[in-house]
């Protein structure tokens, strides 16, 4: 009975949330086809070259907030494997480092090594992708990202600190669901789907945050024998 009552509440929550992405879709569809349409009468080659960014700009939109609806609906679909918490994030890392650079962003991190979690690796990469990625868009005038990895009881805990805008606790509150974004460009998944995933790898994600001062997010993943 109760699971069957978990059942209908999942597939209510995926169904109002297909809804709401089916209508999040539909605009950067609209956008992309109305600049097509200006393509069609332009002769300008610089006026043309703009509407096809432009309109393949708002594709690769439409193409991300599907590919998050898609991960926060399958997240079943896994290969588990053992990893070490500190490679993934170093991989994340590294990843990064050049948007770093270019956002005059500093970069400290202490990972401990011999954290061994089974998970699958592409989703504790997302979840630290996210979740760094934010922590930079926070700083957008530069600043100080610390990052570590460290052993707390049975848990690998990452946490990743930045120096940014911070957030008030009702804005914290918010954090998770879905379209909460305050970006132009954002969609408002990337935590949703983050928080999802941790729960899946039976983790845990706490957020601590001063507005004007910076966020610290503290993921913590069950290390396996
Ligand atoms: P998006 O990045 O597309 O906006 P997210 O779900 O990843 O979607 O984040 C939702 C919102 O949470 C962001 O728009 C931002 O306002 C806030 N947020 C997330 N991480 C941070 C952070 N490190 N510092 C300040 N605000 C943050």
């Amino acid at each position: 009975m109760r699971l069957e009552m978990q059942r209908m509440e999942k597939l209510r929550v995926l169904g109002d949330l297909a809804a709401a992405i089916a209508h999040e879709v539909r605009h950067p569809m609209t956008v992309a086809g109305g600049f097509l349409q200006l393509l069609r009468e332009e002769k300008n080659p610089a006026d043309k070259r703009h509407y096809i960014d432009i309109a393949l700009q708002e594709m690769k939109r439409g193409e991300e907030i599907i590919a998050e609806y898609l991960a926060f609906a399958n997240p079943e679909i896994q290969k588990p494997e053992r990893v070490q918490a500190a490679e993934r994030t170093r991989h994340v890392l590294n990843g990064l480092s050049s948007l770093a650079n270019l956002q005059k962003i500093e970069i400290v991190h202490t990972l401990q090594a011999g954290l061994w979690v089974t998970v699958d690796a592409g989703m504790l990469d997302q979840v630290l992708l996210h979740v760094i990625r934010n922590g930079m868009e926070a700083m957008p005038q530069g600043g100080r990202l610390h990052v570590s990895v460290t052993k707390v009881r049975q848990y690998a805990e990452i946490q990743i600190e930045d120096t940014g805008v911070g957030m008030t606790l009702d804005e914290v509150a918010r954090l998770g669901n879905p379209f909460y974004t305050t970006k132009d460009k954002g969609t408002g998944l990337g935590l949703m789907v983050a928080y999802r995933y941790v729960e899946v790898m039976r983790g845990k994600i706490r957020v601590q945050s001063e507005k004007g001062r910076g966020t610290r997010f503290l993921i913590q993943i069950p290390i396996s024998g």
